[in-house]
This record gives C-alpha cells, structure tokens and sequence, in this order.
C-alpha cells in the first residue's frame, strides 16, 4: 500500500520547552518582577471582564480594544493587549462550553416502532406481531427554538442596540408574535442562568507571551558551558539544550512577531515555543504487528519475537507497590509520597528503556511501521493506590506498572525514528484464528496455548495476537473498515461496538472444509 500521503496545511502544533540553565539572582529578577506584575494584571483583567461578558459577546473585537485601560510603565501596550486576548478567551471558552449544553428545542411527539411480523430475539424470546419494538420521544428545532436561542447570546432589555446586524429583521418579526413577552422572558432566564454559572477567574501564574524580534536566539561555538542562549532586554540567558527532547532545535527560528510564552518556575524560566510540528517519517516498507502482553513477557511481535522483562525487577517494584498500598495514599508522609513518586519515575524509564529496545529490534529489520492495539492512555496513578487489596490480577497489574502510558511512549519514541504506529480496537485480538478466522474464546483453553476448535490450528498463544493485529493492517477491508487514517496515514480505531466488531470480524471465517492446514 502506499503510505505516501498529501500533507494538509493544518499541522500538528508541538510545544517545544527550552529551560533557562543556571541564572543569577540579578538575570532572573526580571523575569520575577514581569511574572507577579503579570499575575497581578491578570488578575485585575479578570474581573473588569467577567462584568462586561454581555459586551464581550457583543462585539469581540470592540470590547478587546478597551484593554488600553490597563495601560502600564511596566509593559509594551501589545503585551497588555495579548495578556487581555488572553483572559477573553477564558471567558469566551467557559461561555461557549456551557452554550453546548443548551437545549431549546421542543418536544414534539413520540416515535414507537412495532414488530411486522413475529420475531424469535436472540435470548430465545418471541415477540408477537405488533409488538412495541423500540420507543423515543421526537424533538423538533423549531423557528422558536431558534429565536430563544438567538436572543439567549443577546442584551434582552436593549435588543435595539442590535439594529443593523444581520439578525436585527427577525427580531422586529417576532416582535409582533403575540407571546413575545414569554419568549423575551425565556431567553432572559436562560441567559442569567448561564452568565451565573460563569465565575471569576482568577490566575495562579504570571505566564505570559513575548514577541519576538528575531534575534533573541543566539547560538555561540565558543562558549564552553552553555552554546544555546535567549536574549531579552539585553539580558543573555543559558538555555539548557537536551540534545534528545530538542532534537529538532535548529527548526526553532525566532522569525519577526513570532511569539514564546515565558513561564517562571522556581529559579529557572522555561521559554516556551510553538513550532508547527512535521513529523518525517520514512517511506513504508513493511509493518509489524505487536502485542504488549506483560503476563508472560513485555511484548511478542508477529515476526515471533518475544521481548521480555527483568521478572526480579518487576516482583521488587510490586512489593514496594505493594506496602504503599498498605498504608494508603492520603497515610503517606512526604518522605513515602517522595519514594512512592520516585519508585513511578523508575519504573517508567524501566520501561521506556524496553521499548527502545524493542525499536532497536524492529528497526533492524526493515520495519517502518508497527500496528498494535489501542490500549487504555488513561493515568493510572490513583487507582494504584485506592484499591483495597493487591491482587495480581492482569488489569491491575497494568495499573501498577502505569502501562496505560505505553502506547504514548511507544508513538514518541518510534515518531522519533521515522516509524508510523497504528493502532487498532483491542477485542478479539487474542480469541481469532489466524488461518481460518473463527472467534471463540474457548480457542484459547489455557494462558499458554491456542488450539481452534474449528479447524484445529495450533500455536504458542502469545504468538497468536500478533498475528491477528498485523492482519488489522495487513487486509484492506479491516483497515479500511475498522480504521481512519490521519494526514500521515497513521490509523486509529474508527468507533465500533464490540458486538458489531465481533461480527464483521466473523464475517471472514471460513468454514472448516475450505481450510488447508499445512
Ligand atoms: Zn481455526
């Protein structure tokens, strides 16, 4: 297949974040100063805002020009003008998120369907003819619907402000409905209810976003400790250079009006950059199909390799685990939450360090592209902790090792290389038959073995997955069925059902007669 894809114009945005290297009291007082000042501004914005929200949904732009209020010595009148943007656009998210939920249609009538003839149902139930088979109630968006919700976003008592928008003919037409009084007070409640719901906000940090000129960025051979420096206010700051997270530096271009956000952590500053982010990859060889089976080893491949895992490391990490849990989490003190933290820190480079490994491995040979399931990304972290009672049951051990995150240092590490990851719906991926598609969970009598009971195939049963998931990819119709492809032709799981997946996969079985077994 070709993999080659046409690359849109919207691309991915990567934060890239450059931290400051050792800066004295004098260098980072700057900064200090910029960021309370900052917060404090923010923080008088904020206010000023959330009393003006009707004039804010009015007309943006008009309202955005009255940041010049907060004029100050202490900054450019752009910056303020960016940090006042900013805090709009709080506001604006938080109204818009709420706007989501309004509902003003109307309920106009049910929907019943019956049966049309007598029907046997799946659990062995017969339904006659004429049998209630499924029952909703309509909803209809009606002109009113829509009035309501126009004059919801509206200054009820002064609609005649709004003469000359495009919207400005409709009101003067249901000005003259004979219930207009109802429905100006039914927007009106509505939208106090929502302006109610929106609260102050008020900022914790003084982050905020420098233009640049286009020469703050200044690389310097000569230097011996630090090459990478940022200029502001003639001032130089070291920055510290990871030469594998800041791979891509050389893309960095402080180009004229190009903005880095400016966060003050501790004694350090972090210089935030947004940089369209493309990632390469390299042109499709061949894919591998991979199954992170943590019972009985790391990962298994469908080229049958098996990557394991220290056994000794592990039963360590899950008897420390194991007396935190017994303490409780909220029981910790900090030098138990610092161990606890450091013992997760330890375990995610463990693994991180297998699946390089495992990388070096596929790299190797030839592979561009690796398929496996899409595992659960969630953090795990609380329910480490939560459960009751350590018991080393599969789900939980995936907890406990933070596997959720596996999937996401997989793609960053293989993006890194030029090698696409997809991923595919975990089900079924462990009960198909390979040879003859049969899905059954007796297929898989034991951990260790696989043995259809269809057509008798047999294998080690870690090597069975693999197989399966490299056939998501491998076979046009599942990919194309059961995927969607991004921009880089990377797939991802379309939303599908677990019945309607069982099905369609059934659709390729191939009855035991057709099958021959070599
Ligand atoms: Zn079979």
């Amino acid at each position: 297949m070709s993999t080659k894809t046409e690359i849109e114009t919207k691309l991915p945005v990567r934060a890239i974040r450059i931290s400051s290297g050792f800066s004295n009291y004098k260098k980072i007082k700057r900064f200090r100063f910029l960021n309370c000042f900052v917060k404090d501004l923010k923080n008088r914005i904020s206010p000023y805002i959330h009393k003006n929200l009707q004039f804010l949904m009015d007309d943006k732009y008009k309202f955005e020009k009255t940041y010049n209020k907060f004029n100050n010595k202490n900054l450019y009148a752009w910056e303020v003008q960016t940090i006042f943007t900013d805090v709009c656009e709080f506001y604006e998210n938080r109204i818009y998120q709420l706007r989501k939920g309004l509902d003003t249609s109307v309920q106009s009538g049910y929907k019943i369907t019956y049966y049309k003839k007598k029907v046997t149902l799946k659990n062995g139930i017969t339904v006659k003819k004429g049998s209630v088979k499924d029952f909703s109630i309509k909803k209809k968006y009606n002109e009113l619907g829509k009035i309501v919700k126009l004059l919801t976003f509206l200054d009820v008592d002064n609609l005649k402000k709004y003469d000359g928008t495009k919207f400005y003919g409709s009101i003067l037409y249901w000005q003259k409905h004979k219930h207009w009084d109802r429905i100006l007070k039914l927007a009106k409640q509505i939208n106090s209810r929502l302006f109610s719901k929106v609260n102050v906000i008020e900022f914790s940090t003084g982050t905020y976003r420098v233009n640049l000129k286009g020469d703050e960025f200044i690389f310097d051979e000569s230097n011996k400790e630090f090459k990478h420096w940022f200029k502001y206010d003639d001032i130089f700051y070291p920055l510290l250079i990871n030469k594998d997270y800041h791979k891509n530096l050389s893309k960095i271009k402080t180009e004229k009006n190009k903005q880095v956000t400016v966060k003050v952590v501790g004694k350090r500053v972090d210089f935030i950059f947004t940089n369209d982010y493309e990632p390469k990859f390299k042109d499709f060889v061949k894919c591998v199909g991979i199954d992170l089976n943590i019972k009985h080893n790391f990962c298994t491949t469908s080229c049958r390799k098996s990557i394991d895992f220290d056994r000794k490391y592990l039963m360590e990490f899950i008897l420390e685990i194991k007396k935190i849990d017994k303490i409780g989490y909220q029981n910790l003190n900090e030098i138990q939450k610092n161990k606890l933290k450091k013992l997760i820190n330890k375990n995610e480079w463990y693994f991180k360090n297998l699946i390089s490994q495992t990388l070096d491995f596929l790299e190797s040979q030839g592979y561009t592209d690796i398929m496996m399931e899409d595992l659960d990304t969630k953090d795990f972290r609380a329910s480490i902790v939560s459960s009751e009672e350590f018991k080393e049951k599969y789900t939980r051990l995936i907890r406990l090792l933070r596997l959720g995150n596996i999937k996401k240092w997989m793609t960053e590490q293989a993006e890194k290389r030029g090698m696409r990851v997809h991923t595919t719906p975990p089900p079924y991926t462990s009960q198909e038959c390979p040879p003859c598609h049969n899905i059954d969970r007796n297929n898989r009598k034991t951990q260790e073995n696989f043995e259809c009971v269809e057509c008798g195939f047999k294998d080690e049963a870690d090597f069975v997955s693999p197989v399966n998931i490299l056939n998501r990819f491998s076979s046009n119709v599942l990919r194309e069925k059961l995927h969607k492809k991004d921009d880089y032709g990377r797939l991802s799981p379309k939303k599908i059902s677990r019945e309607k997946l069982k099905e369609f996969l059934s659709s390729f079985h191939i009855p035991l007669t057709k099958v021959s077994l070599n």
